[in-house]
């Protein structure tokens, strides 16, 4: 099959406006650091209802990225101090999916990946959506006008529950987040709510299904359940309901040396207008978003032998994969390996099979650690290659590929239709295991491609009014 066959399968582009590794979205820190002295001081005036009247004995707690609490019925976030106004990367994922919804399928994303921060004010936790359209130093006067022009928006406010007897935490009660009709995580976007005639959310019917907290990230898992007149499954039940995973993943503390985009060499990228470059307009920087590979022997990196990277790319393939295409799929990722054997390193980027429980208790495909080929089960004839980046550099962090089922039906079509005429094997209308396997290894490598940053191999691409017109 020839390559350029496969451009007709639909990828998902991340590509997102950002910012960079030295200069900042603008946040309010500064400005909130006085007032938390004084909620401070308020708190040794006993103002909060006592840690272990909230966090009962009963609680069920987990720690990580922050601590979650689960006492009786109710879910409580325990955020330290140290994590207020820190970027944090939030992907809305559909982990439970209802027929004919989108073009899309379980492990989908709900929307671009968003980036928040919680934030202290007084006796409240305000959670604020950043925005890296524009940056700048935050040590350089601009950076003030910068902030001005860009006020964050608060997506919620939480009242504090109760602190930590150090004062080095705060809770805050984190269900009415989760079973409310909030844009930022919410399942459905305006077109979809027309034309499935949604008319609210009810929250008597939306509930969290439980939340984990990892070093980097927390994972929660929500159902979200709209009245409707027109769903897009179960007419009957006037009802859609739908399984979300958010993922929390705190950015890196050193974030990568971005590298600049040139139209010459195709990577899908993330652009800013960086207010801090002492230039005499609004300046546009663009990055590419690539993997970080470091070398684990730079010594031997930099005598031009094959080295191994510090941390590997690592695809494990969905619990629900059929076995028998398994082995193809690992090919088409380990595929890659050549590509970066170029690059100097080897073992680049491995493909695993789904851990067992004992082997890895906490694997989860929605896990932001994780990055999963996801096997969906519709009649979609597709597959789709997105990844998730720090905004601020590009630095792809995880990616989950959907690959539907029904793509094989596209793959017969095409090789039948393409190479029958001269190729007896693609006469059938059922194909061979072993040629579907390769058929399969090959759409797995593609969208293998996507994700590591590359876009389709046009002939070459040039930049017009911010987007890219494609000539083959
Ligand atoms: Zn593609």
């Amino acid at each position: 099959m020839k390559k350029n066959s496969i451009y007709f399968l639909t990828i998902v582009l991340s590509i997102l406006i950002a910012g960079c590794s030295v200069f900042k979205a603008p946040s309010s820190k500064k400005d909130e650091s006085s007032e938390n002295a004084a909620a401070k001081e308020e708190e040794k005036k006993g103002d909060f209802t006592a840690y272990d009247e909230v966090i009962t004995e009963k609680a069920q707690t987990d720690s990580g990225l922050f601590i979650i609490h689960k006492v009786e019925e109710n879910y409580y976030f325990e955020l330290p101090d140290t994590l207020l106004e820190r970027e944090i990367l939030l992907v809305s994922r559909i982990s439970g999916l209802t027929p004919n919804l989108s073009f899309g399928g379980a492990g989908m994303k709900a929307r671009s990946q968003q980036v928040i921060r919680f934030q202290r004010k007084d006796k409240q936790i305000l959670l604020r959506h950043v925005s890296y359209t524009n940056v700048a130093d935050m040590e350089q006067p601009i950076y003030q006008s910068v902030k001005n022009n860009n006020f964050e928006p608060v997506i919620q406010s939480f009242k504090i529950q109760t602190i930590a007897e150090d004062s080095s935490t705060v809770v805050i009660e984190a269900d009415d987040f989760f079973t409310s009709d909030i844009p930022l995580i919410s399942a459905l976007n305006d077109s979809q709510r027309k034309k499935f005639k949604v008319k609210r959310l009810d929250g008597s019917r939306s509930f969290v299904q439980h939340m984990r907290s990892y070093p980097k990230n927390v994972e929660v898992r929500h159902v979200l359940t709209y009245e409707a007149d027109a769903p897009p499954a179960d007419a009957e039940a006037g009802t859609l309901s739908l399984e979300m995973n958010q993922s929390m993943i705190v950015l890196p503390d050193e974030p990568m040396m971005p590298r600049l985009a040139d139209n010459r060499v195709g990577y899908f990228s993330i652009e800013q207008y960086d207010y801090g470059m002492n230039k005499q307009k609004a300046f546009q920087r663009e990055y590419i978003t690539k993997w970080q590979l470091v070398p684990k022997d730079k010594e031997a990196y930099a005598r031009g032998e094959l080295v191994e990277p510090v941390k590997p790319i690592v695809y494990y393939l969905d619990p629900a994969t059929p076995m028998e295409w398994r082995p193809y799929l690992k090919q088409g990722i380990e595929d890659w390996q050549k590509a970066f054997e170029n690059a100097g390193f080897k073992n680049a980027i491995i493909a695993k099979d789904p851990p067992s429980e004992e082997e890895d208790p906490e694997f989860s495909p929605e896990d932001v650690r994780y990055s999963v080929i996801r096997y969906i089960t519709t009649p979609i004839q597709n597959a789709q290659g997105p990844h998730v980046h720090d905004p601020r550099t590009g630095e792809i962090l995880e990616s989950d590929i959907l690959w539907y089922h029904n793509v094989m039906n596209l793959l017969r079509n095409w090789y039948l239709v393409q190479t029958a005429a001269a190729n007896p094997e693609a006469r059938n209308v059922e194909f061979s295991e072993e040629l579907m396997g390769q058929l399969i290894r090959f759409v797995a490598a593609h969208e293998v491609g996507h994700t590591l940053g590359l876009p389709h191999n046009w002939g070459y691409q040039l930049r017009l009014s911010g987007r890219f017109i494609a000539f083959t």
